[in-house]
Parts: structure tokens; sequence; C-alpha cells
């Protein structure tokens, strides 16, 4: 805390890794007195750099870019890069710090690391945003590369930001590597990647309802945010008999009584990815649904609730509302959505949750598959990359039950997706000695 104090955000990420793994290091005698998580906290590089680009009014801006390498010992740095105007060290640092204990329960050999800018790619044209993805790489190039560090996509990073980025490491690199995932399948990239973080955020919801007996069908599903994650979770929910009443953006969500349909999800794929649009349009083309200006969706009644947005979205009021409404299960899609408070709730009243790092490492896991493709120079096919997904969530889930089944019978997730990542990467660490 002191050396960190002023970054709120990697403070709460620590504190609730922390807090289970802590207690665990105590009751294991290989760990104790070898400082691994303090080390675990230090990231092991953390690059800043400045990027200048020009707008199409020929005005020079400046941007900030980061790129926090925070544990390489199970594998070179992985992790997605975020453009918006929030992101500050803070929270790519809290990112990073999520995604060694993410990639760490994927089985897969990825270390963590995440990046990106505070630039906005909101409201600016094609060119503007291929001139600052240029510029980005222009500088992030000689940090990068397949055996060093493989950043992906996230929030404000699609595969249009992606191809402009590949194309300029490939031009001061001269050289045609995987050097970066969520690539366009002609060029690199892998089936079913787009979809991956989605479809499994929902194949691990369904992994914690059978443990119940339950599964999606004729369930009520709430999901907020309308982006990458929130679009595929919404479309496997559906695939499963499912739901889905609410999607969001930063600005308000929609509530459709009558349920978000295939055709209706594939206008709201066509108006956000084609024409960038705002989710408050949706109620223009569907008039039986209400729109909700400044809300989050969490006062839906609802079965289930899929948080695919972004970080602290979800409070302890939120939690509270969700459960009155008898909510049974909260499945993390985003990284982070609920805060510690609303956690908490949750595992009072004992119903199924799981955090982001256990549920979302569909996305990363599927990365890890187009890196071996990448390596290999094969492509599988959808079914075989679907197949692999849904085996490493069951793996991921599995994994939880082992390190966080409690007295009672009740699985805390949160304590066994912590534990089960910390002891891969500690066992690593202690491998290779004080470095
Ligand atoms: P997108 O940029 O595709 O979509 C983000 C969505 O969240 C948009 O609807 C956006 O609305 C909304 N949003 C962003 N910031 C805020 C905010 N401050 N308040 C409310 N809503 C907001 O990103 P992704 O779908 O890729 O990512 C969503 C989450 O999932 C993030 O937490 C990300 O880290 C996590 N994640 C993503 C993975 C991936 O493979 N893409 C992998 C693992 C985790 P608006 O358009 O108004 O900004």
């Amino acid at each position: 805390k002191k050396r960190n104090g002023h970054e709120p955000e990697f403070i709460q990420a620590v504190q609730e890794v922390a807090e289970t793994v802590i207690p665990y290091i105590a009751e294991n005698e290989i760990y104790k007195g070898k400082n691994i998580l303090t080390r675990m906290v230090e990231p092991e590089r953390l690059i800043s750099f400045r990027v200048a680009w020009v707008d199409d009014e020929g005005v020079i801006h400046v941007n900030r870019g980061y790129r926090v390498q925070m544990n390489s010992a199970i594998g070179p740095y992985k992790g997605g890069l975020r453009f918006h105007p929030s992101v500050n060290a803070s929270i790519l640092k809290f990112l990073a710090f999520e995604q060694v204990f993410k990639n760490s329960l994927t089985t897969l050999p990825m270390g963590g690391g995440k990046g990106g800018s505070d630039f906005d790619p909101k409201g600016k044209s094609d060119d503007e945003v291929m001139r600052f993805c240029h510029a980005f790489m222009t500088e992030l190039c000689r940090h990068i590369g397949p055996n060093t560090d493989v950043p992906a996509g996230d929030i404000g990073v699609g595969a249009r930001e992606i191809g402009f980025l590949f194309g300029m490491y490939k031009k001061i690199r001269n050289e045609f590597t995987g050097v970066l995932t969520g690539k366009g399948l002609s060029w690199g990239g892998s089936r079913i990647r787009p979809e991956a973080t989605g479809y499994g955020t929902v194949y691990f919801a369904e992994s914690m309802l059978n443990t119940k007996n339950e599964s999606f069908e004729g369930k009520t599903v709430v999901i907020s945010g309308s982006g990458n994650v929130a679009q595929y979770a919404a479309e496997k929910v559906l695939q499963l008999g499912g739901k889905v009443v609410t999607l969001s953006d930063s600005a308000g969500y929609i509530y459709d009584p009558e349920g978000i349909d295939v055709e209706k999800l594939d206008y709201v794929m066509d108006l956000k990815n084609n024409k960038r649009g705002r989710i408050s349009e949706y109620v223009e083309k569907y008039s039986g649904a209400q729109y909700h200006k400044g809300k989050t969706p969490w006062n839906v009644k609802c079965d289930i609730a899929l948080p695919c947005a972004t970080q602290n979205e979800l409070t302890k009021h939120d939690a509270e509302a969700l459960l009155k409404n008898g909510c049974i299960c909260v499945v993390e899609g985003a990284n982070m959505p609920c805060n510690a408070d609303a956690v908490h709730k949750f595992h009072e009243a004992k119903i199924l949750f799981a955090p982001g790092k256990a549920s979302n490492a569909g996305g990363v896991a599927t990365s890890g598959l187009e890196m071996s493709q990448n390596s290999l120079r094969i492509s599988w096919t959808r079914e075989e990359v679907d197949e692999r997904l849904r085996d490493i969530m069951k793996e991921i889930h599995d994994s939880c039950i082992k390190y966080g089944k409690e007295d009672d019978g009740y699985c805390n997730y949160v304590k066994g997706a912590n534990i089960a990542g910390f002891v891969k990467v500690a066992d690593a660490m202690l491998a290779q000695g004080v470095i």
C-alpha cells in the first residue's frame, strides 16, 4: 500500500487475491518466507510512452501509451490493450495482475501483461484511429514479440485496431509472426476468437448451474455492456434457451421485456460494430423496449446476471437489488465488474458467483490457441476451437471447485480461482529462483 497507495483499482485487485492466498501460503510450507506475493505485485516492467498523432484537421494530439509486463514465470507476457480515456497505470496494473492468475488458470503457458492508452476511439474517423494505432505501435514494437509479449484487444480495441497495429508491427520489424492475437481470419486469426470471451463466460456459468441441477433453459438473463463480450454472451445464452432482457453502454441500458432474440441481437451487432452507434437507438427500432438513461440494469428482475461492461459497474446496492429480485447466479464477463462489497453480499447469500479471472478466461485461452496455430502455421476448424474452449472452461471450473469448496459444500469461486492460479505461477517462480 505504501508503494501503490495512489492506485485504487490495483490495490482492490491485490487485496482480493491477498485475502484468499495469504491464508493458503500460511498453510503450505513450501511458499512460506519466500515473499512470493510481494514479488508478484511488482510488475517485471512498466513501460510508459508518448503517442503523438495528427487528426483529420491537421491538429497534433498527444496521448500516453503503456505496457505493463507483469509476470513471465510461465510464459511470454499475454494480455489485451485498452483504449479508453480512463486508462491509467492503476487500471492497467490491476488488469495485468488479474491476467497473471487468469492465464495460469487456462492451463496454457502464458504469462500476464496488459497495456493501452488514454486515447478515446469514440467519435474518431477510421483514418484517425489508424494514425493513432500506427503511432502507438512505432514505440510498442520494440517491447513485444511472439516469444516475448503478445498483446490482444480489450475495451476500445477490436478487429479494426488489431489490423492497424499488426500492419505497423510487420512493416517496422519486417516479419510476419503471431505477435498479436485477435487477428483477421485470413491473416493468422483463430476461428471463435471474437466469440470466445462471451461464449466462455456462458459455458462457465452453465457448469456452475449444473452443480445445482440447473441450466439456462427458460431463465431470464440480465447482461450489461453491448461490446464484444456482451454480444457473444447474449448469443450463447440464446442458444442455450435463456431469455436476455437487457444490454447497456456507458450512457444507459435498454430493457426489452419480450427478450432480445437472434434477430434483435443481429441488429445490435450491426449497430455497435459497423455503425458504431449507441444502445439507446435500440428503442427507436423496437418500440416494446425501454431506454433508461444514465442507469445500470441491476434493478431488472432476473435469474442470472452477467456483467460484461467494465470494472466496478456493480455495487453493493446493485447486489442487494439482484438478491431481492431472486437472482441465483452472477458470472463476471468483464474484469472486476463487481466491487468488493457486492462480492461479499453474493458470498453471504451463498448464491453462485464467479470472478472474471476464471469465468472470462475463454478469451485469452483462445488467444493461446491462436498462438499455437500461428506457430504451427495451421488453422483449426470452428468445431475444433469451440471444443477446446469448452474443455478449458470446464477445467477452470473444476480447478475452482478443487480449491474453493468450503466445509458446508458452498463453492467460493473467488478463493478457488485465486489459489489455483497462484499455485502454478508460484511453483514456477520458486523453481526459477530470486529474479
Ligand atoms: P468493448 O469495447 O467491445 O465493449 C465495452 C462495453 O462496455 C461497451 O458497451 C461500453 O460502452 C461499455 N463500457 C465501457 N466503459 C464503460 C463505463 N465506464 N461504464 C459503463 N459501460 C462502459 O469491450 P469488451 O467487450 O472487449 O470488454 C468488456 C469487458 O470485458 C472489459 O472489462 C474487458 O476487460 C473484459 N474482457 C474482454 C475480453 C475480450 O476478449 N474482449 C477478454 C476478457 C475480459 P460504450 O460504448 O459507451 O463505451
